[in-house]
């Protein structure tokens, strides 16, 4: 576990500073970004074990950059760090694909124990995930195939396709889309569902080289 190299995105200057200093002194090789655009270039440059991803950054929403990850085949572990009144809810969603998040206030030992665990888990399950040859910018909403442009989504656009692009290949169930772009408790019909799609898909169309997304009957969708 020492040396794993983590990387600290937080936009509280205090706290990313308390989270370097604590993380270091339990001998992790600590990184830190700012802000989602800034944890993106780290992303692409920078080898990361793990991830310790403030949900609230000013330029983007926390598990938005993880998804756009995700979709980008980084498969290292993340631990959120969210606000204590903050979608606790939704954000045990995220446990099942192996994350896990700390509310604020927390103390150093906390964030120490959820990292080794991660790291210990993701190091047991080793596998390879398999990008889906989208770059999703979780800043700007904006996905880019293999060509130039790119196309602009709505939040919740974004985040039915990089819920979809995060497992390219595989039937994501109906239930998994809803609660990874709507808000806990949110009342969404099928066809609200099938309406985003739709849009996402005319979308992709237009981009070059995109995937496209196929229906799995009776399951979901799948990026194809
Ligand atoms: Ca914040």
């Amino acid at each position: 576990m020492t040396g794993a190299r983590v990387l600290v995105v937080e936009d509280d200057a205090p706290l990313r500073e308390l989270l370097a200093r604590g993380l270091r002194e339990e001998g992790f090789a600590v990184r830190t970004a700012a802000t989602g655009a800034e944890a993106m270039e780290r992303a692409h440059s920078d080898d990361v074990d793990a991830w310790v991803l403030d949900i609230g950054l000013p330029d983007a929403d926390g598990r938005d950059v993880c998804q756009a990850l995700r979709a980008q085949g980084y498969d290292a572990p993340v631990l959120f760090l969210t606000a204590r009144d903050a979608m606790v809810d939704r954000l045990a969603g995220f446990r099942a694909g192996g994350d896990d998040y700390v509310v604020k206030p927390f103390q150093i030992a906390e964030i120490v124990a959820r990292l080794q665990a991660l790291l210990r888990r993701a190091g047991a399950g080793a596998e390879a995930t398999e990008a889906a040859g989208l770059a999703l910018d979780p800043v700007g909403h904006t996905v880019r195939a293999d060509g130039a442009e790119t196309a602009e989504l709505t939040p919740t656009e974004f985040r039915v396709l990089a819920t979809l692009a995060a497992k390219p290949g595989a039937a994501v169930r109906r239930a998994d889309l809803v609660r990874a772009a709507w808000p806990e408790g949110a009342m969404v019909h099928d066809n609200t569902l099938d309406v985003y799609i739709a849009r996402v898909r005319r979308k992709l169309r237009a981009l070059e080289g995109a995937p496209a997304i196929a229906t799995v009957h009776g399951v979901g969708y799948r990026l194809a």
